[in-house]
């Protein structure tokens, strides 16, 4: 037993002063307010919950930054595709763990505890299943135990082109399964978990699966969730109203039961209607503003949807920039430019933008995960501390806190980073840094040779 003790901390019920936290066996068995530190505790500033990143490709980590330079004078979501296709043509599974491992480092660097790993990356180099159907599902699972992040899989189911069951393309090759060797997939990577795993399932779009396909597919998630890419591209809504007269959220909602075991990645463009439907569907929107803004994709309209009550999650999906503080800030952001207002998405409740920013996102985050979040006796022991004498905390009190941090500092104002009880980050750096930084210039500098 280990025990930790904050000048504050933010509990379930809101902040609260000298804080010890008792952790055993990765999990929080004790939480006791207004008490002295003892002799032995680990004594820090202020603690906050880690944040749950609901939505990754941690290959894509090792491609960020290649596709910033004009192709054609149309470049967009679907040219950039183009070059992320070419770019996994030569991975292997070691290559995979070694990218993830680096992107899962940065994770936790910035405050992610736990990642929805979205998976789809599944078959051989030649578009065969590999000997082992959960190869490459163990690649993640390496890369997660090398930087110790929490880990929700998320196998992709994938088979299709485009909408009404098109032929794939060849780039697609790597990503494809059909009905019947999906479960034995699926299985495959479950065996592979560590204990505070989760594992949920991801049909991967309704560009890439059909409907009876999707309902096929779903019990294979047993009690875990359920996440789908949808309405991300203005392509993909027109393209989806051709073939069903209906948006891809607008279906989804009247097709696939939606509730609180879902997590729509994106939900980026939806009408006033599907808005106030998702929000009142108890499922979360999976937003991921950084890799949203540099795709070119468009802005979710965040104001409505929470005043409509809807829950989200924060992703950095293609991991072009792995950093939690920044999605908040984009989510508020781009809120601002749409707007021509500012502090949009405070409400009578929470005038600070960054705790309810941080809250919602901890909250929808967990919920999209699959796990009990917060610090709480149960939860695992995911704690992020910050470093109060950072300047940009100069002055600050927990009532401003979130929006020093969300809005006024770098990543270096996080100090400790502790993920299942062990402390992961220290001084704002990660302990196997190092060592993991080494093997992911070494197979970048190989890919791209
Ligand atoms: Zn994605």
């Amino acid at each position: 037993m280990t025990h930790l003790w904050f000048e504050n901390a933010l509990l379930p019920q809101g902040w609260a002063q000298r804080v010890r936290i008792g952790i055993s066996g990765g999990c929080i068995v004790s939480v006791d307010a207004d008490i002295a530190p003892l002799p032995g505790d680990e004594r820090h500033s202020t603690a906050l919950p880690g944040l749950c990143n609901v939505h990754s490709h941690g290959f894509q980590r090792g491609m960020a930054g290649l596709s910033e330079r004009r192709g054609r004078p149309d470049d967009d979501f679907w040219s950039w595709r183009e070059v992320m296709y070419r770019f996994l043509d030569r991975l292997t599974p070691d290559d995979i763990a070694a990218i993830t491992a680096q992107a899962y480092v940065e994770m936790l660097e910035s405050g992610f505890t736990r990642v929805g790993e979205f998976h789809y990356l599944h078959n051989d180099i030649d578009g065969r299943r590999y000997a082992d159907p959960a190869e490459t599902a163990g690649a993640i699972v390496a890369a997660a135990q090398t930087s110790g992040i929490g880990l929700t899989l998320l196998p992709v189911f994938y088979a299709h082109g485009d909408f009404g069951g098109a032929a794939p393309a060849p780039g697609q090759r790597r990503f494809l399964s059909t009905i019947d060797d999906f479960a034995p997939l699926v299985e495959a990577s479950r065996s592979k978990l560590p204990a505070d795993a989760r594992q949920g399932i991801a049909p991967h779009s309704l560009r890439a699966i059909t409907p009876d396909e999707l309902a096929a597919i779903l019990p294979l998630a047993h009690d875990g969730p359920i996440h789908i890419h949808a309405a991300e591209q203005m392509r993909e809504v027109e393209a989806c109203v051709a073939w069903s007269r209906a948006r891809p959220v607008e279906w989804l909602l009247d097709h696939a039961e939606i509730d609180a075991r879902w997590c729509l990645i994106h939900a980026t463009h939806l009408s006033d209607a599907e808005c106030d439907r998702l929000a009142a569907s108890g499922a979360v929107a999976g937003l991921c503003p950084v890799t949203e803004a540099n795709l070119g994709d468009g802005i979710f309209p965040a104001e409505r949807y929470l005043g409509a009550g809807g829950r989200f999650g924060v992703g950095t999906d293609s991991n072009i920039l792995v950093d939690a503080a920044a999605e908040l800030r984009a989510i508020e952001y781009s809120q601002r430019l749409t707007h021509r207002r500012r502090a949009v998405l405070a409400d009578d409740r929470e005038p600070s933008v960054g705790k309810r920013l941080f809250t919602t996102a901890l909250q929808g985050g967990a919920q999209a995960l699959g796990v009990a979040g917060g610090l709480q006796v149960g939860a695992s022991a995911d704690l992020v501390s910050l470093d109060r004498t950072h300047p940009a905390m100069a002055g600050a009190d927990t009532d401003t806190l979130f929006d020093r941090w969300v809005f006024a500092a770098r990543s270096s104002v996080i100090d400790c980073v502790w993920r299942g009880g062990r402390k992961q980050v220290e001084g704002g750096r990660h302990v196997a840094a190092g060592q993991v930084s080494e093997a992911y210039r070494r197979t970048v500098a190989g890919l791209l040779s």
